[in-house]
């Protein structure tokens, strides 16, 4: 398919998820001409899979509760390491991200009175935690969609973005592939906001799905000329489940261990005992996956590399009634009844707190006309994100980009392009397209993830990065000889080749960011680089 067409839009938003649709919203209610793009159906993006809540100091349970203490609390939780401005921004702004979504419509978990419910989640001060069951991404996901297709926004998600066009540090647009038919789009768009995700699909267990989280926002922004802040920092999960091959990291929700679980490690002791008496299971997720990943690595672990999640021992009245969603996925997954057996679990890669590097206020990127938000950007996290803080994130800065892109578009004067970026952008789809080289993409990126599993989980030290930055170049250099194959059903091998492109850059960031870091703060072995980022020369744009 040589198809290749020309769209002229103001702005061209990257990512069909939470962050990208929000933005897309406030665009379209200012009236300017936005369109956006994903690589997965939209009704089904990473965003659904949120399922606890979203945090805002409503103080609708707790009186005494103010978005100050929301931001102190935010940053308590980051290890100091989350940019106080964009705390402030996000906290402050909370209340109204939450009463944008009731007006369109989310059926939000109400009080008798009809209130809006909140609950406790880790590390808060107050209840500031609203929800709708544990459904709470899923319902954001449909309300966001729902509007945005009131505003008739052009919603195109089988599109596959392969880059950001940019001339002299201003953008111009974006190129990128229809995956069901392969044909070509080259967007002309005054600003491109890039809500593409995180990088948690470079590791072997993950909570995120197989297509998405492959670290597409770090190389899109790389590959413009903008940098990368904390791609070390990855928030792991302590309960993930290990098999089905395929199914690896799904989680199993906190509430197995607020509901009276037990850990055991292969050797059946009780191991939390050794790690925080005090609170045992019920202790923080950065220490119950540090403590995990401690026994599994020591030695200590099940045949299968994890540890024992029990809830067994819990009245089967009490697991079908407060934790059926576990049930039902253990069922259908393993053929596991969690009633009479113990689930076999392990650290899982589960959010991305570091990304493309933003400036607090506006979340421009330091190149004319991108802009980064949702997952894809960094700041407000630091080294552990305070749950449900991602969701509110997605809504305060989509509004506020949304609102900084309408103004950018209508002010700029005259916008150059280039042939020569176009041209590269083109030619590196149709050498994939004529790769038929031995490899095979999917085993490349399989080796990857045993590499980052391997050497950049949990615990890190310099050797194993060291280790793991060697096997990147042997992957790197097997790349070189890739097979591309489309076929009838569509063009996904030529995503997952892009995938592992994108993947490739996310780990040696990770890799080589994680040497700097010289400390241990919050979940991995972070550093205190002077001025908190990560420049990338020329070598990793590839
Ligand atoms: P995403 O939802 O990841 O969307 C990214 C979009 O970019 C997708 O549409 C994708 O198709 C598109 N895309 C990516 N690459 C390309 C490309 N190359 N070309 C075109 N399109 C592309 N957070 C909370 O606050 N509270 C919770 O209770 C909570 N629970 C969670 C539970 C689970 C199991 C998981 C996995 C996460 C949870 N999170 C939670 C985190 C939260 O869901 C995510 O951080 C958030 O949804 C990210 O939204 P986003 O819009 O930034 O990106």
């Amino acid at each position: 398919n040589n198809t290749e067409h020309q769209i002229a839009t103001s702005v061209l938003v990257i990512g069909s998820g939470g962050a990208g649709l929000r933005a897309a919203i406030e665009l379209a209610e200012r009236g300017v001409d936005v369109r956006v793009v994903g690589k997965r159906a939209k009704a089904d993006a990473h965003t659904t899979l949120a399922a606890g809540g979203i945090n805002a100091a409503l103080a609708t349970m707790d009186e005494e509760d103010t978005w100050q203490q929301h931001a102190a609390d935010t940053i308590k939780e980051s290890y100091l390491l989350a940019n106080p401005d964009t705390v402030r921004i996000v906290a402050e702004n909370a209340p109204r991200g939450i009463a944008d979504l009731e007006r369109w419509g989310m059926p939000f978990a109400r009080e008798e009175d009809g209130r809006i419910s909140q609950r406790f989640f880790g590390a808060h001060t107050f209840r500031r935690t609203s929800f709708a069951g544990d459904y709470t991404g899923l319902e954001i996901q449909r309300t966001l969609v729902n509007r945005a297709t009131q505003l008739n926004v052009p919603m195109h998600d089988t599109c596959y973005i392969t880059q950001i066009l940019v001339r002299d540090n201003v953008v111009f647009g974006a190129y990128g592939f229809d995956l069901e038919n392969g044909t070509r789009y080259v967007f002309h768009a005054d600003v491109v906001i890039l809500a593409a995700g995180g990088h948690t699909r470079i590791w072997r267990r993950t909570s995120s799905r197989r297509d998405e989280n492959t670290g597409d926002s770090f190389r899109l922004a790389v590959m413009a000329g903008g940098r990368i802040r904390d791609p070390e920092l990855v928030q792991f999960h302590p309960s993930g489940l290990i098999a089905p091959e395929d199914a690896a990291g799904t989680l199993v929700s906190e509430a197995a261990r607020g509901e009276g679980g037990i850990l055991r490690n292969g050797l059946g002791e009780r191991f939390m005992s050794n790690y925080d008496p005090a609170r045992m299971e019920l202790s923080t997720r950065d220490r119950v996956a540090l403590a995990a990943y401690t026994e599994i690595k020591e030695g200590r672990g099940t045949p299968d590399g994890g540890v024992w999640l029990d809830v067994s021992h819990l009245p089967r009245e009490t697991i079908m009634r407060r934790l059926p969603r576990v049930y039902q996925t253990l069922l259908e997954l393993q053929m596991r009844g969690i009633t009479r057996e113990p689930m076999e679990v392990a650290p899982t890669a589960h959010y991305s707190m570091g990304g493309v590097w933003v400036q607090p206020e506006d979340h421009s990127t330091g190149v004319d006309g991108l802009y980064a938000i949702g997952e894809a950007a960094s700041g407000l996290h630091g080294a552990n994100r305070l749950g449900g803080n991602s969701l509110i994130e997605l809504l305060v800065y989509g509004r506020i980009v949304g609102e900084i892109a309408a103004r950018y578009s209508a002010e700029l004067a005259a916008q150059r392009r280039s042939r020569v970026v176009l041209g590269e952008a083109r030619a590196e789809v149709d050498a994939l397209l004529a790769a038929d080289g031995q490899e095979n993409v999917r085993a490349l990126q399989r080796a990857l993830r045993n590499t980052m599993t391997e050497h950049a989980g949990v615990v890190r030290d310099e050797a194993g990065l060291l280790k793991g930055l060697s096997e990147l170049d042997e992957i790197e250099e097997r790349m070189n000889n890739v097979g591309v194959h489309p076929d009838l059903a569509g063009f996904q091998d030529l995503a997952h080749a892009f995938d592992l492109k994108s993947s490739a850059l996310a780990a040696r960031a990770t890799l080589e960011a994680a040497l700097e870091r010289r400390e241990t703060r919050g979940l991995s072995i972070p550093s205190d680089r002077g001025d908190g980022l990560c420049h990338f020369g020329s070598d990793l744009r590839r």
